[in-house]
């Protein structure tokens, strides 16, 4: 991440990552990113890099389950969310490792 602090414009804004799903904000290593791409579409962003409107949602089922319920993700992309990308980030879920820490 680059970090200027060349004293001319203090842009000190760190965005807390919040899951959509609970609310919970976590550091950003615990969500997984949803970015509707600059073409409109939408997909899990695993590199947390990709360009667009990101939305993060922790990697739980749970949190997955109440932003569908929801449509936190719909809400906050902006953009409708295909249902076969629930599908996508609930088998991305279930592959993920057990985090824990
Ligand atoms: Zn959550």
């Amino acid at each position: 991440m680059a970090r200027r602090e060349n004293g001319a414009r203090p842009i000190r804004r760190t965005r807390p990552r919040t899951c959509v799903g609970c609310g919970t904000e976590s550091p950003k290593k615990g969500l997984i990113r949803v970015v509707r791409k600059p073409d409109g579409g939408v997909s899990i962003d695993p590199t947390g890099k990709a360009p667009g409107r990101g939305a993060y949602l922790c990697a739980s089922a749970d949190c997955l389950r109440e932003a569908k319920k929801r449509k936190a993700l719909s809400r906050c992309l902006k953009v409708v969310i295909p249902e076969s990308l629930y599908d996508e980030l609930e088998s991305y879920i279930a592959g993920l490792p057990e985090r824990k820490d």
